[in-house]
């Protein structure tokens, strides 16, 4: 129980440093530099319980796995790395995005995903 707690904490650490979408494997892997005996089934409990209690969210991006990322963000979009497959938020928004709707149409959401290389791999 002492140690389930201290994982939950590890995972929640794991997110709010990151700050960008992650993989059950990315979890992992940062999780275990808090908690070295972290294993991938109990990430995926994790997820499982955290997204159930809307504390994550899932983040599909068309091409990638799953990822998740800290529910309850401001609106923000998503740049998928095709080089190292990472996934990173993006803060604007395209300028005058509803002028692309016909004429007579209202648009009250988007979505949009950037794909290309980060900063890293450019
Ligand atoms: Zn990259
Ligand atoms: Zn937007």
């Amino acid at each position: 129980m002492q140690r389930d707690t201290r994982q939950r904490r590890a995972m929640r650490r794991v997110f709010m440093s990151a700050g960008r979408p992650l993989t059950p494997e990315e979890i992992l892997e940062h999780g275990q530099q808090i908690v070295p005996s972290l294993g991938l089934a109990t990430v995926y409990r994790y997820v499982k319980t955290l997204t159930a209690d809307a504390w994550l969210a899932e983040v599909e991006l068309p091409g990638g796995g799953v990822r998740y990322e800290l529910a309850e963000r401001p609106h923000h979009h998503h740049f998928l790395c095709r080089s190292c497959d990472q996934a990173f938020d993006v803060h604007r928004c395209p300028d005058e995005i509803e002028e692309l709707a016909p004429d007579g149409f209202q648009v009250d959401s988007h979505e949009l995903i950037l794909y290309g290389r980060c900063a890293a791999c450019a």
